[in-house]
């Protein structure tokens, strides 16, 4: 690549690493510093910091009374409240726009992920799909791995004896994926969940530990050895029996249902749907919940009979008041990995080889083709190719993303090791675009599934906690999906005085949705 050529390609960085802002003591600078606030687009910055800082907030009258507030309008948050569409309901967001990690972007008109990338036939979220009119289309293809310069197609299945390794590696790999099989994660969950992938990894060829330290990272933000075991086992024994030939999504990855389900909602609750209003403080009293929130640099609280905190559990444990000291904890003990997504923009066909692409050993994970389950539609030709790559940073290089040239820096060397990666990628995308998140994906540790969520995740008499984060094992949308529906019918039923809804908040806690 010329010099001339590399400084002519546009970096465009954006997104929020204040979605876990209020509570995000790692991203932000310490406040005796002398060194100048960094300048971040697209944050708020202000109130973030004032949260932290552990700023009484003023809680004005209310001037408002709705039956239900939504806290968080991301998957979580927005299908909640679809589901109690007709009632009275106000969704909170913090950021102008809605959609949290399932979020997309266009570029002239052609859609890209910027974090959740695809469903499953059949998941709550693939339903929920169906019924607002989406046809989430298959992906119809196993994950290929890109290593030492060659792509192996269907790596854990037929394409083992084609990794670029040594025998005794790939015979170490055949020897994996056997003993995976033999195991029965269902039924040895607890003991699983409570020890690290690597306890298991460890026994084979360190380039199978180092393949994980790829797929672990994008798929629930936890390197091999923060990995549990158990979901360790369960998603390798998912792809070695080919569970994931049910994957399907559009251009624009999970974004384009939250995209939908907005397009469909504003026209006709749009008031009751606010952007750029970051709630402070949720505060049971008697028998309503105060929420306040700001909103155009004005704390305007509204007394709602229930509240549905869609909102991750680090930032819920900041702004409830009132929470037992074990859960608030559980929620604080709940990590988060922070992900910079990378959208690369070609304004030439560069590769159509595989749908999501492992390339172990890189800055960044995998990579994947955004308009892959269209591309062979009959008169489909687009004029851009848009190449999505995922890049789940460790914990401790979160700073990373506090200042934009650190971000671009980034997105360079992704670019310097794309084109390394095979001849054929030695092209210049025109444009790059960067999105971060200082707190994108709850990390699937031990212990998280099966006992902190438990203790983070419970509900207390007037207000509920969604998110993902209360699901598992891994984030996923299905679950934002799933626990939101029971979070509806929570509410019906506590605003309706009738009893069961504990019941109902636990047995969504505790089925096992796999
Ligand atoms: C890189 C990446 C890849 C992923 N890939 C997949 C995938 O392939 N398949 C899959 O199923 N899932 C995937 N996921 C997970 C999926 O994106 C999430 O599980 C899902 O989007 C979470 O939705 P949520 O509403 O529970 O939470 P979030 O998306 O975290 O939404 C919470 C919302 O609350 C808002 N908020 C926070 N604080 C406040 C406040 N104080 N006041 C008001 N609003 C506030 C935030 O801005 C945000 O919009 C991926 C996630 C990431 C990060």
């Amino acid at each position: 690549m010329s010099h001339t050529r590399r400084d002519f390609i546009k970096y465009v960085v954006s997104g929020s690493i204040a979605s876990g802002c209020p509570v995000d003591m790692a991203l932000i600078a310490d406040p005796e510093s002398k060194s100048p606030s960094p300048l971040v687009e697209g944050e708020h910055f202000d109130i973030c910091h004032q949260v932290r800082d552990g700023h009484t907030f003023a809680k004005p009258d209310a001037t408002r009374k709705v039956d239900v507030a939504i806290i968080g309008g991301g998957m979580a948050g927005l299908s909640a409240a679809y589901f109690l569409r007709g009632k009275d309901w106000l969704l909170l967001e913090k950021e102008d726009h809605f959609g949290g990690n399932a979020y997309q972007e266009e570029y002239q008109g052609q859609p890209y992920s910027t974090a959740a990338a695809y469903d499953f036939r059949g998941s709550h979220s693939e339903q929920l799909a169906r019924e607002i009119g989406l046809n989430l289309l298959p992906i119809d293809m196993p994950d290929p791995t890109i290593d030492k310069g060659v792509y192996t197609p269907d790596t854990w299945r037929t394409g083992l004896s084609q990794l670029p390794y040594s025998k005794e590696t790939i015979a170490g790999f055949k020897k994996f994926t056997e003993d995976i099989l033999k195991m029965d994660p269902r039924k040895n969950m607890l003991e699983l969940d409570s020890k690290p992938f690597t306890d298991i990894t460890r026994a084979y060829a360190p380039e199978i530990a180092k393949w994980w330290d790829a797929y672990g990272p994008s798929n629930w933000g936890a390197f091999t050895e923060d990995t549990s075991a158990f979901i360790g086992v369960f998603d390798a024994q998912y792809l070695i029996k080919g569970e994931d030939s049910t994957r399907v999504i559009l251009p624009g990855g999970l974004g384009c249902i939250s995209h939908k389900l907005v397009e469909m909602m504003k026209p006709k609750y749009g008031e009751r749907m606010l952007g750029g209003a970051t709630v402070v403080s949720v505060v049971p009293h008697e028998d309503e919940v105060r929420v306040t929130y700001m909103h155009e640099d004005k704390l305007i609280t509204v007394a709602a009979k229930v509240a549905l905190v869609c909102s991750a559990k680090h930032i819920a444990s900041r702004i409830v008041a009132g929470l037992p000291s074990d859960q608030k904890q559980a929620m604080r003990r709940t990590r988060y990995a922070p992900v910079p997504m990378i959208n690369m923009i070609f304004d030439k066909p560069i590769y159509r080889k595989g749908y999501d692409n492992w390339c172990p050993g890189n800055s960044f994970t995998d990579f994947i083709v955004a308009d892959w389950t269209i591309r062979n539609q009959p008169g489909y030709k687009p004029k851009y190719e848009i190449l999505t790559f995922y890049s789940t940073l460790r914990e401790s290089e979160r700073s990373v993303l506090l200042d934009e040239d650190n971000c671009k820096a980034f997105a360079a060397k992704v670019l310097k090791e794309f084109q390394s990666l095979l001849p054929e990628f030695k092209v210049d995308p025109i444009e790059i675009h960067l999105y971060r998140r200082g707190h994108a994906m709850m990390m699937a540790v031990p212990g998280q599934f099966t006992k902190n969520r438990m203790i983070a995740s419970r509900p207390m008499d007037r207000i509920f906690f969604g998110n993902s984060d209360s699901g598992g094992p891994e984030s996923l949308s299905t679950e934002a999906v799933r626990i939101s529906h029971a979070a509806a019918e929570w509410a019906e039923l506590v605003l309706a005085g009738k009893p069961g809804a504990a019941d109902l908040a636990h047995k969504a806690l505790t089925e096992v949705a796999f």
